[in-house]
């Protein structure tokens, strides 16, 4: 256990009260933020701070820092893979993706998961720990060093559940759309949730102007029940029904992510189900065709059926696209390269 106090995670008034507590000037509060937000990883870099203060930041406290263990660029597109390392050597994974508005990150919130769906990498891969905020703040930044681009959007859809980390998300979130951090905009962030139900209400209260997206990927408890164990914990009603309160109390259209399966959950029955539940809800409806995991036996849903499931939604004014698959070639879906680096050896 760390028992240094994890600067990087401080917003700047909490720096503000740590610094004078320890006896040292307010103001220097803001330098100390202003040489973390350019993303320095020495306190001896921070050249504008006294010596006692350097010397009383490097006995009690640390800068967290992403460290590249394992990068791929995918032939195709040009997306990036990163395997990154934490100063207690715990592992995550973070992807890279190039659109023709910018560059956007879809970062992990957690190493591991604990929620276990049955077609996901990370899920099947246990939990070890939740990321503090500067942990994940880190996976931006050591990617826009490594890229020397600035990213402009991220997605918390790497490993882990963030409801889960709740409350490092949400200072998270808070920290990298500070004016004096990273300066990403909340309404260019999205939470994805397998759906953790009182958090999205607790969420909602925030008015952060995230978009939320619902992992939901079955139109009904049953199958749900089948992929996703948080499943038989909230019903499918109470899940929506705090989308339509986190619509009603944000302003912001919520999107469905929906897996599509082979034989599980890609029938035209299951769509027309899909469409009579989210009937009246100002949402939207990502397909994704599942990405194959080993162990899984899942199959991902042909083209044919892809389609035929667009076209039962839009019948019932339900947009719906299949979500470009970015980085195919470079086991873009996360956890999946994790599993592979560890079982091929590495530390
Ligand atoms: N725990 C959160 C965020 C991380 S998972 C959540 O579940 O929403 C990010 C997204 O990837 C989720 O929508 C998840 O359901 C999806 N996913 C996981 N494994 C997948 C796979 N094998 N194929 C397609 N999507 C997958
Ligand atoms: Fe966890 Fe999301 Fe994977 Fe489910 S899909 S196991 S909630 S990371």
């Amino acid at each position: 256990m760390n028992l240094l106090t994890d600067i990087k995670s401080m917003t700047l008034s909490e720096l503000e009260e740590y610094v004078t507590q320890n006896g040292f000037q307010k103001f220097r509060a803001k330098q100390i933020y202003s040489w973390l937000a350019k993303s320095v990883t020495y306190f001896d870099e921070m050249k504008n701070l006294p010596s006692d203060l350097k010397s009383f930041l490097k006995t009690s406290c640390y800068i967290s820092v992403a460290n590249i263990e394992k990068k791929l660029v995918s032939r195709y597109d040009k997306t990036v893979k990163y395997l990154f390392s934490f100063n207690d050597g715990e592992c995550v994974e973070a992807v890279v993706m190039s659109y023709k508005h910018g560059y956007s990150i879809c970062i992990s919130t957690q190493v591991g998961c604990k929620m276990g769906c049955t077609f996901c990498a990370t899920g099947k891969s246990g939990f070890s720990r939740s990321l503090t905020a500067s942990e994940m703040l880190a996976q931006i930044e050591a990617a826009q060093n490594d890229l020397k681009v600035r990213i402009s959007n991220v997605v918390l859809m790497g490993m882990g559940e963030p409801l889960d980390n709740f409350d490092n998300v949400v200072k998270f979130l808070y920290l990298v759309s500070s004016d004096d951090g990273l300066n990403i905009g909340m309404r260019h962030i999205t939470l994805s949730t397998c759906g953790i139900v009182p958090k999205i209400y607790e969420l909602a209260k925030l008015h952060l102007g995230i978009t939320l997206s619902i992992s939901l990927h079955a139109p009904n408890d049953e199958i749900r029940q089948k992929t996703m164990p948080i499943a038989h914990k909230y019903s499918i009603e109470e899940l929506l029904q705090s989308c339509r309160d986190y619509f009603k109390t944000t302003g912001r259209r919520v999107t469905f992510e929906y897996s599509m399966i082979s034989g599980v959950n890609d029938s035209d029955e299951n769509a027309r189900e899909l469409a009579d539940r989210l009937s009246g809800m100002n949402c939207h409806v990502n397909l994704i065709p599942v990405n194959t995991v080993e162990g899984t036996g899942y199959i991902k849903s042909n083209i044919k059926r892809q389609q035929s499931f667009i076209d039962i939604l839009a019948a019932k004014n339900i947009t719906a696209t299949v979500r470009r698959t970015l980085g195919s070639d470079i086991n873009a879906s996360c956890g999946q390269l994790k599993r592979k680096h560890f079982n091929e050896g590495g530390k």
